[in-house]
Formats: C-alpha cells, sequence, structure tokens
C-alpha cells in the first residue's frame, strides 16, 4: 500500500485565485453586458520585446538542423545565459558571482519551492505577512509549518508588515533557521532600503539563519539607493540564497526562465555541526531532478542583455511603471490611501471604511467592474488590503480609474 505525504492534506483545499474567479463567474452570469477590468493575477499583457523574438526564432532555425541541433543542455544552465547574468545583473553592481554559483531555471515558483529538497524538515521558518504563498506552502509540503490555527501555520514565524511599521518588516520575535524575504515586495508592492537589509543580513550571521531572498521584481525598481540584490550587503553571501525571474523583468512568464545564486561560500548545517556546501547539494539536486530549461528559452533571456534587449525591456517597464503612476495618483485623488507602485508594478490599497478585504473585492467587482486581489489571501496582516498590478493595458487602467473616480464623486 502507497502511503501518500499526508502534509499535503494540511493544505487549504481552494486556491485564492480560485476562489476570485468562481466570484467573477457569478457576476459574468448575472451581469452579462458589464465590461470587467481585470487588474488582479500578477501576469504581464505586453508581448516579447523584438531581440528576444528574434534570438528566439534563431535559436528555433539552429534547432532545425543536424549540424546546430540542441539537445539536453547543462542542467546548470548554458554558460552564454550565465556569463551575460554574472556581467550585467552582478558586476556591474560591483558583485562578485563566479559561473558556478548560477542556476538557470524554468522560473522563480519552482527554485522558491524546491529549494526546500536540501533541507532538513525541522528547520523553522520565518516570513513575513503579507507573503507570495509559495514561501508558505512548500514548507507545508514538507512539513515545517505544523497546523493551521486561526489561519495561521502553528510553526511558522509570520513577521508583521503593516502601515503602522511602514512595511518594514522587524526581526523576528524568536530565532528562525530559514527567513523568506521578497523585495520589491509581492504582494505589498513596497521595498526596503540597504540600511533595513543591512539589519537582516546581520542577524543572519549572528544567528546562522539562511535567508531566501526573492528578487522577482528588481527590474522595477526606480529609486537608485534601494538594493537591487541581496549582495549588494556585504556578508550576504555567507548567508543568502537569492531567486531572479525573467518573468517580469521581460515578459517570460509564459516562456519560463529564471535563476538562483547559490554562492559557494553559504553553507547549512548537519546534526553534529558540519558545515555542508549548499552550492554542492543544490547542483546534486537540479542534476537529478532537473533537466535544464529549453535552449530556445536561454537564448531568449541572453538577449535580454543585449544592447538592444535592454532598451526594449527597460522601455515595457516603463510603460507598466506609468500604469502605477496613473492608478497611485489616481486612488489617491478618489481618496483612497495606496502604498507601494513606486518601486514596483504592485500597489497595496487599504480598504475604506473598516472593509474586509472580500467585501471591498466584491464592491469594486459589482460597482465598477474592476478585480483586484483580496490581501487576506496573502496572510492574516493582509486583511483590510486589496492588492492591484499594474501589468494591465493602458486604455484600461486609464479606464478604471476613471471609472473609481466617477464612483467615489
Ligand atoms: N516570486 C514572486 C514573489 C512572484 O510574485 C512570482 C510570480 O508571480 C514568482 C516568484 C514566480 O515567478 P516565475 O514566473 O519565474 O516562476
Amino acid at each position: 500500500m502507497a502511503l501518500v505525504n499526508e502534509h499535503f492534506l494540511k493544505l487549504q483545499s481552494s486556491y485564492l485565485f480560485t476562489d476570485i474567479a468562481k466570484k467573477v463567474n457569478t457576476f459574468k452570469v448575472t451581469h452579462p453586458k458589464s465590461k470587467i477590468i481585470r487588474m488582479g493575477i500578477g501576469d504581464v499583457t505586453q508581448p516579447l520585446a523584438p531581440a528576444v523574438i528574434e534570438a528566439m526564432h534563431r535559436a528555433i532555425d539552429e534547432m532545425s538542423r543536424k549540424e546546430t541541433f540542441h539537445g539536453y543542455g547543462p542542467e546548470q544552465g548554458y554558460s552564454f545565459l550565465i556569463d551575460a547574468i554574472i556581467k550585467n545583473d552582478f558586476e556591474s553592481r560591483g558583485i562578485f558571482i563566479e559561473p558556478g554559483e548560477v542556476f538557470i531555471s524554468d522560473g522563480a515558483k519552482s527554485d522558491c519551492g524546491n529549494i526546500g529538497d536540501i533541507l532538513r524538515h525541522d528547520n523553522s521558518i520565518g516570513v513575513t505577512d503579507p507573503v507570495y504563498p509559495v514561501y508558505i506552502d512548500s514548507n507545508v509540503m514538507a512539513g515545517r509549518t505544523g497546523n493551521l490555527v486561526n489561519g495561521k501555520w502553528s510553526d511558522v514565524v509570520y513577521i508583521p508588515c503593516t502601515a503602522e511599521n511602514n512595511f518594514v518588516p522587524d526581526l523576528p520575535s524568536r530565532r528562525v533557521d530559514i527567513i523568506y524575504l521578497c523585495y520589491p515586495n509581492n504582494p505589498t508592492g513596497t521595498t526596503l532600503s540597504k540600511d533595513e537589509l543591512k539589519k537582516w543580513v546581520n542577524y543572519a550571521l549572528a544567528n546562522d539563519t539562511l535567508i531566501m531572498f526573492d528578487a522577482a521584481y528588481e527590474a522595477y525598481i526606480q529609486d537608485p539607493d534601494i538594493p537591487h540584490s541581496i549582495y549588494e550587503i556585504k556578508g550576504a553571501k555567507k548567508v543568502a540564497i537569492e531567486f531572479r525571474s525573467f518573468s517580469k523583468t521581460a515578459g517570460f512568464t509564459g516562456v519560463r526562465c529564471g535563476y538562483t545564486v547559490v554562492p559557494k561560500e553559504l553553507k547549512a548545517f548537519t546534526l553534529k555541526g558540519e558545515g555542508v556546501s549548499l552550492n554542492k547539494l543544490w547542483n546534486r539536486r537540479q542534476c537529478t531532478k532537473f533537466n535544464g530549461t529549453s535552449y530556445i528559452s536561454q537564448r531568449g533571456a541572453e538577449a535580454v542583455y543585449s544592447p538592444e534587449g535592454k532598451e526594449q525591456i527597460k522601455a515595457t517597464i516603463q510603460y507598466y511603471m506609468t500604469n502605477a503612476k496613473i492608478m497611485c495618483e489616481g486612488l489617491t485623488d478618489c481618496g483612497l490611501k495606496v502604498y507601494g507602485g513606486k518601486n514596483a508594478p504592485y500597489l497595496w490599497v487599504k480598504a475604506p471604511d473598516g472593509l474586509s478585504s472580500w467585501k471591498f473585492f466584491e464592491k469594486l467587482l459589482y460597482e465598477v467592474n474592476i478585480i483586484g486581489t483580496p490581501g487576506v489571501g496573502f496572510g492574516p496582516c493582509g486583511e483590510g488590503y486589496l492588492r492591484l498590478t499594474a501589468f494591465g493595458d493602458r486604455n484600461e487602467t486609464e479606464e478604471a480609474i476613471e471609472r473609481l473616480r466617477k464612483w467615489t464623486r
């Protein structure tokens, strides 16, 4: 008899976006003529950069000839992409990363979710609250979170990020083995300054804590003082793994490519206290369970770093950030309190009049036909907020704000 991993059974059966879809479907049935504007799910809407398309076309042509065909590639990724990443994402910021420290993947979600494979089941976990659900759910699956009690996992340390602390997490009240930090943040759209991030690196150095740093939205940073990589902080290579993605940087949500940096000096420990290289373990894990990202995707990702590619993706990011600006200004004019949206494509909107996240969601859906994501779906501290994304089409974004202006008038 095969036994299941019963930790999976602890996961809540319904998923936030499924609940939203159900409510939207009900609305559509009862209001067939209403034009809905979607500002909820964090997917991009603009096409790939021409430089990426050209590179992928060339890669497909190579695949069509025996002499230039590519079969299995290196599990860690092709060196042409790893070299471009090191040169453009790290060297340009004065960070030294070796080729063997970069692992190309099919995106940050897989890596954030799979990294736990190389860590013991009984490590203590800390997350900022609200949080990107993958960090929690993947640890539920591994048995690290205890049980769900009143919306919180009993063995997870939740670190509140609220308007009261300006969405800057305090250090945890009790020591944690692993902490997940995501900056620029999904869902709040807020960031950490260098000094604030330094506090976390120093905490990790002093407490032997491993930091999982998710920088999937670093390309949206506009303010030159905000760190793009945790490795901008001295000592971080001893304590942090960094996740990156081409999804939001370059519209690769449907192409799939990302990467993870696991520094060689980063160690975790055996029960006997022996230090073990996480780089070696992750390499072993990837070689066993992953067969590389497609050659075509990796050639596309390489083109993101070409001079034309850089210009083109910058223009798309500016397009989304202009949406964010229009949304921030419009929502504020409507008397709503808005956070984020300055260095991230997400806006974190406080529900007016003490409404709950779901009540605010329904009000927007039924009264202005706009879909957001209820903040409470990202954790208890998300209650009373709604996440809006700036990934929409410009005309729809403007129309949404116009509807909101009329609605609040
Ligand atoms: N990390 C965060 C914080 C995200 O919001 C997302 C996607 O929405 C991901 C990772 C996953 O990105 P990818 O498409 O590379 O799997």
